[in-house]
């Protein structure tokens, strides 16, 4: 499917996340890969016209989606992380190979991988870079870093101590880490305490320099006040989950941890979806016993709780002005594969205009994992990553659900008809 020769997209409207949005009908051309010129299609010049184009009616071309959060080797059915990690590598890299092109052919044509096991990312990321395989670009983190009975620990990464801790940050490094990603908290794994930090600040310091010296990104965990707080105190450079939960799992949410996150100008990857997905899986489960068991009751009364509270920070994020991107957790927990764009309508939501919830999935993803100058939005020598939907996603956010085109790199992914 390569094709070195110049061709155009036609589509209805654009959305190209720059400044100075235009309506109407646009192309764009498309040369080895990369966007060369984007314009107005009345406009078009003579020496354009004859050369290949593909024309989509009634359709909105967008930049491909990034997907900053992902975590390939789950099936997304609800298993336990605990339980995912028990099956052999060689059975979770085929599931993540699934998953990948899963995704792609849904319009994430970048994902940042959060945590595999062992070398499944690292091998991930190569195959298909080596084109053995379809899937969105990947930046991999190979491992998360966690203390030992941490959360993600059985994914292989557990280290204490400073000393030890700077040694496997530089091996993930070596190994071909993009960034790190930090346990800062405990979380579902069961040895775990979601509500306690993991790291002490120093510790966290030490992975955030490390990181710095080797110009690498860091991105943590956090579902507790105290671990958002230490790894705001350790510069850390993007805060996962954000749940303001103080030590006894009551919600509080914390405005002098917002004002050090503005301050510090910390990403947010608020992961609302994945907690959506959780309660429906919670009532799923429960929807054919007649009369619940007191267990049964308080676990779904703190998930709705929980759910509640979770887009009521992130509402009030977005009010503040922190900088929130879109990362799915996906398929972790109960969220399907290849369904990014219900994170993004779930920022939708929680308040953010179309417009911007469609930016939190694009420009400021791939702003947030370094990609600044490769993708996310429509413009001249970027990637050609390109996602065509039916419709504008400006009047209806869920015409992302079924694009009709996924170019990545300049390269359909999709069949057509
Ligand atoms: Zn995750």
């Amino acid at each position: 499917m390569t094709d070195s020769k110049p061709f155009l997209i036609k589509t209805d409207s654009i959305i190209t996340g720059l400044k100075n949005e235009k309506s109407g009908k646009h192309y764009i051309l498309i040369e080895k890969g990369k966007i060369k010129e984007i314009g107005i299609l009345s406009e078009l010049r003579k020496s354009l016209s004859n050369i290949n184009s593909f024309e989509y009616k009634n359709s909105t071309a967008l930049p491909g989606l990034v997907d900053g959060h992902t975590h390939m080797i789950a099936p997304g059915t609800g298993q336990r992380g605990d339980d995912i990690a028990k099956e052999q590598d060689e059975f979770l890299l085929i599931r993540a190979v699934k998953n990948a092109k899963l995704a792609l052919e849904s319009g994430v044509t970048t994902a940042r991988e959060n945590g595999a096991k062992n070398n499944i990312g690292f091998i991930l990321k190569e195959a298909i870079k080596n084109k053995l395989t379809d899937g969105p670009e990947m930046i991999v983190c190979g491992r998360p870093l966690t203390i030992t009975a941490g959360h993600m620990g059985y994914l292989g990464s557990e280290t204490d101590g400073i000393n030890e801790i700077k040694k496997e940050t530089r091996k993930l490094i070596k190994e071909g880490a993009d960034f790190l990603k930090i346990a800062a908290t405990g979380g579902s794994t069961i040895t775990s305490n979601p509500l306690q930090p993991a790291f002490s600040v120093e510790e966290l310091k030490s992975i955030s320099e490390e990181a710095k010296r080797f110009n690498k990104l860091t991105a943590a965990h956090c579902t507790s006040n105290l671990g958002i707080d230490f790894s705001l105190q350790a510069k850390i450079d993007m805060i996962i989950h954000c749940i303001f939960d103080d030590e006894n799992g009551n919600y509080k949410y914390r405005e002098d941890l917002v004002e050090k996150i503005l301050k510090n100008e910390t990403w947010i990857n608020p992961t609302l979806q994945i907690s959506i997905y959780g309660l429906e899986n919670i009532k799923e489960n429960l929807s054919n016993k007649k009369i619940l068991s007191e267990q049964e009751k308080s676990l779904l009364d703190s998930s709705k709780k929980q759910l509640d509270s979770r887009f009521e920070t992130v509402s009030k994020l977005i009010t503040s002005g922190a900088k929130i991107m879109a990362g799915s957790d996906s398929p972790w927990g109960s969220y399907p594969p290849g369904k990014f764009y219900k994170e993004i309508e779930a920022l939708n939501i929680a308040g953010m205009s179309n417009y911007e919830s469609i930016l939190a999935g694009t420009k400021y993803s791939a702003e947030s994992i370094g990609l600044k100058n490769k993708s996310g939005t429509i413009e001249e020598g970027k990637d050609a990553d390109i996602v065509i939907v039916k419709g504008n996603p400006l009047k209806n956010i869920s015409c992302l659900s079924e694009p009709i085109q996924v170019y990545k790199q300049g390269i359909k992914q999709k069949n057509e008809l």
